[in-house]
């Protein structure tokens, strides 16, 4: 069995706690992936004195340069792209054809932030008195914590590492407890890249140990956190406290709303995708369908039909459309929920229990899910489960649609299904989400727009995109008066 380790002052170096945690297969119990470290806040403090030293070396590379160093971490990337595809599977369980978009999430990110290396525009503009030049440039600001989660477990660390990196500052990578094995190759190849050593580390281990010894860490002056919203909120208590500039991207609630004049094959297939992909893991997952009046039923009939003959199984076999939860304890969260459904009154139309027998005993499986006559404002409606369970809610109009799909405390991703333009663009309007889709499922993020939502899914920063490199650089303004005079703005000219 293989003992990993962590990448702190520049090597691979043992926990100081000397205590590992096991890495399993969640598709596959008895198939254990490595050992990893259970790290100590002794850990943390190693790894942010290091990173000190990093990003006072980091920060003087040109940012071309740095871009030359994620350009050839994207060659990496894509060169090792079925390998990592396969490790990812295997310790996360989502299918091979998911994993490898998640890959080329991790490549399409680099290459973007290599381009981003001879772009980090500021802006020149006219000052209100003469002779004077005005401008603003963009300086990298320290030490950045990444906490991320699980159900990606290359992108979204490379959403936030390579622009973090871009704009010149040192990383520090959390990674979950699920999916460390992804984190490390990805160490690995920023290694390779030609990264210096100190400007990354990998310190693995829990959240509670871990993560919070980053987040309260003075020396760490941005957190870059996506996880669950009660985990954000301590994050956030405590970045409030210590005047840290923090991100956070946390859970969702998304629906998809199909219209009675909507193409009905194209919104079955998008909410086959969108609810059981990623066995619902996935922050902007179709958890909620909204069903108008006319359309509703016959929907109804088509979509159990087809969600029945979804195959559960290892997402490493071929032919396998959905794969296992990630762990025991989201399996008992998904199970919890079908109780709540059931005492609520929702009619239970598919699924509810745990998938078993042959192999799938070796796993965490579940049946894919659907409940209808789902009531607005009901828990199952209003709470995410991160789980195969889908709540059919039914409505009338497509005002009372946008109701219902505002009606959620999250706002990550809305789609809607219609062929009326005029509807469709009242939705992209009235939708309280931070990404809407009009005859796409929920899901479908590409890495060159900015990505996150609103309400209690975010904080107003967005991943991906060129919205990011302003959240990881400081805006610095520089002013030259050469008239050779004392001029007062504000007062001289008025
Ligand atoms: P989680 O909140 O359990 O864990 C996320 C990370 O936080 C992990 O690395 C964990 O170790 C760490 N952590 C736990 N306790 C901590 C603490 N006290 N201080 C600091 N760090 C701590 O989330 P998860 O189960 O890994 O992921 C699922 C959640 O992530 C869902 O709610 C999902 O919606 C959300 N998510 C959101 C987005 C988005 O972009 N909005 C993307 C993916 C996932």
């Amino acid at each position: 069995m293989t003992t990993f380790q962590n990448f702190i002052g520049g090597r691979w170096v043992a926990p100081s706690t000397g205590e590992y945690f096991e890495n399993r297969n969640p598709a596959q119990h008895t198939d254990l992936i490595g050992r990893f470290p259970a790290s100590g806040v002794a850990d943390v403090e190693a790894a942010v004195a290091s990173a000190v030293r990093g990003f006072a070396r980091w920060k003087a590379t040109p940012a071309p340069a740095r871009g030359d160093v994620l350009r050839r971490v994207g060659d990496l990337l894509a060169a090792r792209k079925e390998e990592l595809a396969d490790l990812m599977t295997r310790e996360m369980g989502k299918p091979l054809a998911e994993t490898r978009g998640d890959v080329q999430e991790g490549i399409d990110t680099a290459y973007y932030a290599a381009t981003e290396g001879r772009r980090l525009f500021g802006h020149t503009v006219p000052s209100e008195l003469a002779n004077k030049w005005a401008m603003t440039m963009r300086r990298p600001i320290g030490v950045c914590g990444l906490i991320t989660p699980f159900n990606f477990p290359l992108a979204i660390p490379t959403w936030k590492a390579f622009p973090a990196l871009l704009c010149g500052n040192a990383v520090i990578l959390k990674p979950a407890e699920d999916v460390p094995h992804t984190a490390t190759v990805l160490v690995e190849i920023l290694l390779e890249a030609g990264l210096p050593p100190e400007v990354i580390q990998l310190v693995h281990g829990m959240g509670e140990v871990v993560g919070k010894a980053l987040v309260e860490h003075p020396d760490v002056p941005v957190i870059s956190f996506t996880g669950s919203t009660e985990t954000g909120r301590l994050v956030g208590e405590t970045c409030g406290r210590m005047h840290k500039r923090l991100s956070l991207e946390m859970g969702g609630k998304n629906a998809q709303i199909v219209l009675d004049d909507a193409d009905l094959d194209l919104a079955l297939d998008g909410v086959l995708w969108g609810a059981f992909g990623t066995t619902g893991q996935r922050c902007t997952a179709t958890s909620r369908l909204i069903l108008q009046d006319g359309i509703h039923d016959a929907f109804i009939e088509r979509l159990v039909a087809r969600a029945a003959q979804l195959r559960l199984g290892d997402g490493r076999a071929a032919g396998t459309d959905v794969g296992p939860l990630v762990n025991a304890a989201a399996r008992e969260k998904v199970e919890q929920y079908v109780a709540v459904g059931l005492a609520e009154g929702a009619v239970l139309r598919l699924g509810g229990a745990r998938a078993v027998g042959g192999a799938l005993d070796q796993g965490h499986f579940f049946q894919p899910t659907i409940f209808t006559g789902v009531a607005p404002g009901s828990r199952l409606e209003q709470e995410e489960i991160f789980g195969p369970v889908l709540s059919v809610v039914r409505v009338r109009t497509a005002e009372e649609a946008f109701t219902v799909n505002n009606g959620v405390r999250y706002g990550l991703s809305s789609s809607v299904y219609t062929r009326d333009v005029n509807v469709a663009f009242r939705a992209l309007q009235q939708l309280d989400n931070g990404i809407t889709y009009v005859n796409a499922p929920t899901i479908g993020a590409e890495a060159h727009l900015p990505f996150g939502g609103v309400k209690q899914t975010g904080n107003g920063h967005r991943e991906g995109g060129w919205e990011v490199y302003e959240f990881y650089s400081e805006t610095k303004v520089g002013y030259v008066d050469y008239s050779g005079a004392l001029q007062r703005a504000q007062i001289d000219n008025y």
